[in-house]
């Protein structure tokens, strides 16, 4: 009888946490959907008024005999307001992305369009470093299912990071092919490279490595985790490896149509 009574005793208790933890989840989720909506009205709020003033700025810069100091005045606000303008739309797609009842497109993207279509888009950022793309690629198309803007925001995503942070004169290669899993992209460079202890955080939320190469590099640390987002809400997954001072290869599965 008392280990009836005991047995009765835990398994109240146990109930009692279970409710409790229940309600901690519950508590989390609403907040996170909080924090959701807060960056996206905050986002929309920042965006209007920049339009603004990146649309005055052009017009201004437009403006016949303005003095040099003018002009570069004119250009540092420009540089300034397209870097904001870069972080707001990051936060924006960010709450989009993570937002689990944001509605997801499926439809077939032929993935090789898609690499072919940001190639381009990063050829000339890649030229002012004298970096090659290599691709490796089958002739026959390649077709994921999926969001076509998601799913070029990804690729656009690991091959600029690729540009950014490799040296000048070195080789990026991406892979693209078909395999049990779905479609395969492999964007892998010959870069700085990423620790072992920034690796565990690059999917993190505006995590920049310290890397004292990287540092210098502009960004939000924002890229990662949209891709992180994307790739999990098409249900595939995105794998890493790397080797400090020697390159970095970014592996995305996603289902294939
Ligand atoms: P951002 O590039 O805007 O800082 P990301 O989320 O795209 O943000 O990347 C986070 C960090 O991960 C970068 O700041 C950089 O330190 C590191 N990183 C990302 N991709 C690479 C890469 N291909 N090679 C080396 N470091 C990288």
């Amino acid at each position: 009888a008392l280990d009836i009574g005991h047995d009765l005793g835990r398994a109240i208790l146990n109930a009692r946490t279970f409710e409790r933890e229940h309600h901690l989840v519950e508590e989390l989720q609403a907040l996170d959907t909080y924090k959701s909506q807060l960056i996206a009205t905050v986002s929309h709020e920042l965006k209007n008024p920049l339009t603004a003033i990146t649309g005055h700025l052009e017009m201004l810069e437009g403006a016949p005999d303005l003095s040099g100091t003018v002009q570069a005045s004119l250009r540092a606000m420009d540089r300034g307001a397209r870097r904001l303008a870069k972080v707001i739309d990051d936060l924006l797609l960010l709450s989009k992305v993570g937002d689990p009842h944001y509605p997801i497109i499926t439809v077939p993207v032929d993935v090789r369009r898609t690499l072919e279509e940001v190639l381009d888009l990063s050829s000339v950022a890649a030229a002012r470093k004298g970096l090659t793309f290599v691709t490796e690629a089958p002739d026959t198309p390649i077709v994921a299912s999926g969001d076509p803007d998601e799913l070029h925001r990804v690729l656009a995503n690991l091959i600029s990071n690729a540009v950014k942070y490799t040296a000048d004169g070195r080789t990026v290669t991406l892979t693209l092919m078909h395999t049990d899993d779905g479609v395969v992209f492999r964007c892998a460079d010959q870069g700085i490279g990423i620790s072992e202890g920034d690796r565990a955080k690059l999917f993190q939320e505006f995590f920049r490595s310290t890397n004292p190469q990287a540092v210098a590099e502009p960004g939000t640390g924002l890229g990662l985790t949209i891709v992180k987002r994307i790739v999990g809400r098409h249900g595939g997954r995105i794998e890493v490896s790397s080797e400090l001072g020697r390159g970095s290869t970014f592996t995305v599965t996603v289902p294939a149509a």
